[in-house]
């Protein structure tokens, strides 16, 4: 009992060590804000978030048709445009974070639901000087809410009127763009909102929920996903409009872009390139214009979609989606967002070389700033003894860059700038990194060796309890082999907790850390104390001569369970372990030859044909109920041939329990339910009622009956 009490605690332990091992906030706080000094190229910048458009489909150009046709007129004539990679998970709420603060979200937040802004950050819309927002009660909030000052202003629909959009989501697109016009509309009248308008270093922020909703209902390749993108389109042109009627200044600039894409079957969140990349398209002041792609040598932003695309004659350049944030603060002259970790990409720039090398440098400044503040909180919560400072950006270093690059500056060596300026960004985000990380590796060993000290006190328990290793032994040990094996043993236990102890006390460490530092230290002990059987039973395999056939088992179990993890990343492991497996009774057959021939036949052929299904895909595009239906009958079969074969020849006329027959007729009710529920969605009638309570009653009923039934630790035992 008591075996279970520690395993429970232990396992806990190490779960919740996961969270804090990886998933730590990279925000840190008290960083001065940095920009350039010099006038800025746009007075305001529009940024348009189509939540939920894939580049693909967006720029696809099969036909010669384009179903955007007014952003493909600013890609070929007056804009610059690439693929915006974003990261994993691909949702919403990161995608925004990614754009508008320039930081890839706080991994910490998983826990608190993304929806609520949970961390305070520094965002593109907080250094401008006013910022209007127009879109889905999902989103705006959490930009609008963290404003220290009370300059963020935002327009939304209500969440439950999200519904009135239900028949045609693209209305949703529609309210935004009209409440845009009706708010110039009133501006032109209102002379304190005209005055404000007027102003420089302005946001404007128009939220398009639209295809991301159509995309979920009907998936990227259906005709309601075109439409919206036709829609978008058409607003947008009307938008531009709008704005350039308003100021007629040629001062306005304007970004598209979306927050993640979405695959085949209408879902995001993962990894898959359908769902990282996104389209960006900038243009208007201070916005590089289209480039001919031959004057340049770049080979990576090139691929064969380009000619699907029908854009090899313009420029294509990429970006990560956080490097957005700092090309919205360069070209508005505002400070960059203090929690920012994307890069300038000055190709984005219509402006002189001197403005270009200064927004970097700005950036480079602000980058370092947080890997200043990172490096100084490491520097006072570390004992100087466990302090290994990032050796390559050193505080003498960093002058040393700062002074290079202000001299190429003030010489006008703007190319020689950039590179530094670059080089430096770079460093920095090692450096930061390497604090980020600083105690990873001590922890993630210690967790391992908690794993590994609670797996050797179960082998010791089984040893003890369950083996005949003690009775075999029979007193055989020499005694002071062991006493001085045990107090070496003692001593690494002592050293390793006093200094795990002088860490914990002497630095800054949250409460949990003292779980994950010393938990080992116990288990270990615990295996030291019990460990009297561990010794006998290898003291036996050695005089049995068994050491290396144990050691082969151990091994293949290893390898087994690393092609487990491999296949995490790699599908077609999971058919190599098959394979294995279906290998084994031949092994079995040539150790101890108790197979039967036409078992082996059977397993082999299953295991093949299981090892098959790794290159099937993932997720289909459409559900494929008959095959759902097959797998009923089939599994209601076995169960037939299973109960033919129990009572009859095989099992010995042994007692068919009544339960057993009642889970075949629900198997058979199962599948029609699912027939009947599948032919009413295809009628397009939605989920009968009936259906519905059948279902409910279907699933506790057999859920309640079968462990009722496993309980019954006779027929279990069975
Ligand atoms: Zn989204």
């Amino acid at each position: 009992m008591w075996l279970f009490a520690v395993g429970f605690f232990v396992h806990l332990i190490f779960f919740c060590s996961v969270f804090d091992i990886y998933f730590r906030t990279p925000l840190i706080h008290g960083m001065t804000p940095q920009s350039h000094s010099l006038p800025p190229a746009a007075r305001r910048v529009v940024l348009l978030v189509a939540d939920g458009l894939r580049a693909d489909v967006f720029f696809d150009y099969s036909n010669n048709t384009t179903r955007a046709p007014y952003l493909r007129s600013i890609i070929e004539n007056n804009g610059t445009w690439g693929v915006s990679h974003t990261r994993v998970p691909t949702e919403s709420r990161p995608g925004h974070v990614a754009i508008i603060a320039g930081l890839y979200e706080d991994p910490s937040a998983i826990a608190k639901g993304w929806k609520e802004n949970p961390v305070e950050f520094d965002s593109v819309f907080n250094e401008s000087r006013h910022t209007w927002c127009w879109g889905s009660p999902d989103i705006l909030p959490m930009f609008a809410a963290g404003a220290e000052r009370d300059h963020i202003e935002a327009f939304m629909y209500k969440a439950e009127e999200e519904d009135f959009a239900s028949s045609d989501a693209s209305r949703l697109d529609k309210w935004v763009f009209q409440n845009v016009e009706s708010f110039f509309m009133k501006a032109s009248k209102d002379k304190t909102v005209q005055d404000m308008l007027h102003e420089d270093r302005i946001v404007f922020f128009l939220h398009l929920l639209g295809l991301d909703t159509n995309g979920h209902a009907h998936k990227p390749h259906s005709k309601e996903y075109m439409k919206n993108i036709e829609t978008v389109d058409a607003g947008i042109q009307k938008i531009v409009e709008i704005f350039e009627n308003f100021y007629a200044d040629h001062q306005t600039a304007y970004i598209f872009t979306s927050d993640h894409g979405m695959t085949d079957w209408g879902s995001h969140g993962a990894g898959d390139p359908s769902e990282t990349e996104t389209p960006i398209i900038a243009w208007g002041a201070g916005v590089a214009m289209p480039k001919d792609p031959s004057e340049f040598k770049e080979k990576m932003m090139y691929d064969a979609r380009v000619e699907r695309w029908g854009l090899t004659h313009v420029r294509r350049h990429d970006l990560h989606q956080a490097d957005v944030a700092p090309l919205m603060a360069s070209i508005l002259g505002i400070p960059i967002p203090v929690n920012n970790v994307g890069k300038l990409h000055v190709e984005y720039l219509a402006t002189s070389d001197e403005y270009k090398s200064e927004a970097l440098f700005a950036n480079a400044r602000q980058m370092l700033a947080q890997y200043q503040q990172k490096r100084t909180q490491k520097e006072e919560e570390t004992l100087p003894i466990f302090y290994w400072p990032f050796t390559i950006l050193t505080p003498d270093k960093e002058l040393e860059f700062l002074a290079t690059i202000r001299n190429y500056l003030q010489t006008d060596q703007f190319d020689a700038a950039n590179s530094d300026s670059q080089r430096l960004i770079s460093v920095t985000q090692q450096g930061m990194d390497y604090y980020h990380n600083y105690d990873r590796l001590v922890l993630s060993v210690h967790i391992a060796l908690g794993f590994l000290g609670w797996i050797f006190l179960i082998v010791c328990h089984l040893l003890k309890d369950h083996s005949a290793v003690l009775r075999m032994a029979g007193g055989t040990i020499e005694g002071r082999r062991v006493w001085r094996s045990s107090f070496l043993m003692a001593l690494v236990l002592v050293v390793w907790g006093i200094t795990n102890l002088t860490r914990l006390l002497g630095q800054h460490h949250p409460w949990q850390h003292y779980l994950y530092l010393m938990t080992p230290v116990g288990l270990w002990a615990l295996v030291h104390q019990s460990c009297a059987p561990l010794r006998v039973a290898w003291l036996l395999l050695c005089s049995f001569n068994m050491v290396w056939e144990v050691a082969i088992r151990i091994l293949f179990v290893f390898v087994g369970i690393e092609i487990l993890v491999m296949a995490f990343f790699l599908r077609p492991m999971l058919s190599v372990g098959l394979l294995c497996v279906g290998l084994w009774p031949v092994i079995m057959y040539t150790m101890q030859g108790t197979v039967e021939r036409s078992m082996r036949l059977v397993w082999i052929g299953a295991c093949v044909l299981l090892a098959s299904f790794t290159y099937m895909p993932v997720v289909g595009r459409e559900a494929y109920y008959p095959m759902v239906e097959v797998a009923g009958l089939l599994a209601f079969m076995l169960g037939c041939i299973g109960i033919y074969w129990c009572g009859g020849e095989g099992g010995g006329h042994r007692h068919i329990p009544g339960v057993m027959y009642l889970q075949g007729l629900m198997v058979v009710c199962t599948v029609y339910l699912v027939h009947s529920t599948a032919s009413s969605l295809s009628r397009k009638e939605g989920l009968p009622f009936a259906n519905q309570w059948a279902a409910w009653i279907l699933l506790v009923w057999q859920l309640s009956v079968l462990s009722l039934w496993l309980l019954d630790t006779s027929v279990f035992v069975q």
